[in-house]
């Protein structure tokens, strides 16, 4: 077959493969993801195969292999340094779990095995000859841009809960619209996610908003109501999530991974803590917990600062400039760095007209699409289109939509973005580490014991020395040492 979107070394591997399996007298075909993204025209990653041999009988076919799913069907070839998913034809049924079938049978008909998978689009495969069979029409949703369950979509969700959020995914991931029966039976059977672990949730829902359409996806799940009913706590009800939609619009614009879910908490109005707390029962890993509640503390000490220090104030600026590099130093470049990013997409987000002098506190109104008089229902195949704003969900149109605590709109004295950024750069240092002292010498010059005063000395001078007051050289650090240490006598 010709592979347009597999590396081709990949490709030539993947057709070697499948050509075994025919030349012993079995039937083989390229199936699933590889076809719908070389179908879409989107980067082919990994290329599976379906055939009708029996696991023993690839075995003996491949010397290089991998039992890794016996069980299922499935064996992993290893070929010119590619690996391939080789898996008998087969059926799956009793899905006491909501997750697993309990009974795995290999069949004979390829047909069989394509109705046992999730969505038309991932149920077509292909020959070496490039020859497509698709019983559920896949390249035509595709066209027509649809995620649509193979069979009854109430029951495919009932065995299987994970599968609504894979709908999700790929209506997000690939900007479909989700077909009306299948959206149908996803709010029928959205309770069942309870089912599923908390990882798999998190893996789907890092797909979702680290993907190129966040948007798309977090509005979806505003409306689908189904990570509140997921075993992790979700603390927002749907209207929390409608009127984060407001504030989230310039995710997809953000590159970097933490950055979209500091934004995402700032949207849902978490503290860092909140944020960090949460993040852990999502299983996210601890770097990037702290990256993002990092980015968050940084909010809080700005929204500190424009608190603490009054508008109009004599000596004001200054004051907000220690406080910002204050802020700098206990939580790091990069954490400050990001958070004027993502308040650069906050600012971007909002509509013109509703930029200077905005009454930010006032409540994010938005109500959830469903209690609006005339919001489409959820299931109104219009409402999903993917380029339409989703009602009420996602789409910028307050004019009130920053979150409480920008300062932009609360403080039109404050300093702008460019001014925090220029404060920044300015600073001779940005960590202790590059501080022209060490404690020991601190320690031998003012001839004490090291102690917690040590610390505390340190970072008066790095902040003296990082807002300007002093050089970064060792002799007049160790000067203002003992000044400051005298002093304290
Ligand atoms: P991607 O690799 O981009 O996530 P994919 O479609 O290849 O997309 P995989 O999880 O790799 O997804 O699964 C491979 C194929 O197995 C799918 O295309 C689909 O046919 C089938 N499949 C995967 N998960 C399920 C499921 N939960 N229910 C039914 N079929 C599934
Ligand atoms: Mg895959």
């Amino acid at each position: 077959m010709d592979w347009t979107m597999a590396p081709s070394g990949m490709a030539q591997a993947a057709n070697v493969v499948l050509s075994a399996l025919l030349e012993h007298g079995h039937e083989a075909y390229f199936v699933g993801g590889c076809i719908r993204d070389e179908l879409l025209g989107r980067p082919v990653h990994d290329i599976d195969l379906t055939t009708s041999a029996l696991p023993g009988e690839v075995m003996e076919i491949f010397p290089r292999c991998v039992p890794t799913g016996l069980a299922h069907g499935t064996i992993t070839i290893l070929q010119d340094g590619w690996s391939f998913e080789v898996t008998t034809y087969r059926t799956e049924s009793g899905y006491a779990d909501h997750r697993r079938p309990e009974h795995v049978l290999f069949v004979r008909d390829v047909n069989e095995d394509l109705r046992r998978r999730d969505f038309t689009i991932n149920a077509m495969c292909c020959g070496l000859d490039g020859i497509r069979v698709d019983p559920y029409g896949g390249a035509e949703d595709s066209v027509r841009r649809l995620i649509r369950c193979v069979g009854d979509a109430e029951e495919r969700f009932d065995e299987d809960a994970l599968r609504m959020l894979r709908c999700v995914r790929f209506a997000s991931v690939l900007d479909f619209r989700v077909a009306k029966n299948t959206w149908r039976g996803l709010l029928r059977q959205r309770d069942k996610l309870a089912h599923i672990a908390v990882e798999r949730v998190r893996a789907e829902l890092e797909r979702i908003v680290l993907g190129p359409h966040p948007q798309r996806g977090l509005g979806l799940l505003a409306r689908s109501g189904l990570l509140p009913r997921g075993k992790a706590p979700f603390p927002w009800t749907g209207s929390d999530m409608a009127a984060a939609a407001a504030l989230t619009a310039g995710i997809g614009d953000l590159q970097d991974a933490h950055l979209r879910w500091a934004l995402l908490l700032h949207a849902l109005k978490r503290s860092a803590f909140e944020a960090d707390e949460l993040l852990r029962a999502w299983t996210f890993p601890g770097a990037t917990r702290s990256a993002v509640a990092g980015v968050l503390r940084v909010r809080e000490a700005w929204d500190a600062a424009l608190a603490e220090v009054p508008p109009g104030e004599p000596g004001g600026t200054e004051a907000l400039r220690r406080r910002w590099i204050a802020a700098v130093l206990a939580h790091g470049q990069s954490a400050a760095e990001g958070w004027l990013t993502l308040l650069a997409a906050l600012l971007a987000a909002l509509p013109e007209a509703a930029a200077p002098g905005l009454a930010l506190g006032a409540p994010v109104a938005g109500a959830p699409a469903a209690q609006r008089p005339n919001a489409p229902a959820p299931d109104d195949p219009a409402a999903q289109r993917p380029n339409a704003p989703a009602p009420g969900a996602f789409a910028p149109q307050r004019p009130n939509a920053l979150a409480p605590g920008d300062f932009a709109a609360q403080r039109p004295d404050a300093p702008d973005i460019p001014a925090l950024r220029s404060w920044t750069a300015g600073m001779p240092l940005h960590t202790l580490a590059e501080l022209a002292v060490t404690g020991r010498e601190l320690a031998t010059v003012l001839h004490k014991r090291p102690g917690p005063w040590l610390g505390e000395l340190l970072q008066r001078l790095l902040m003296a020395a990082a807002a300007g007051d002093i050089p970064n050289d060792n002799r007049l650090l160790l000067l203002e040492a003992k000044r400051m240490d005298s002093n304290e006598q």
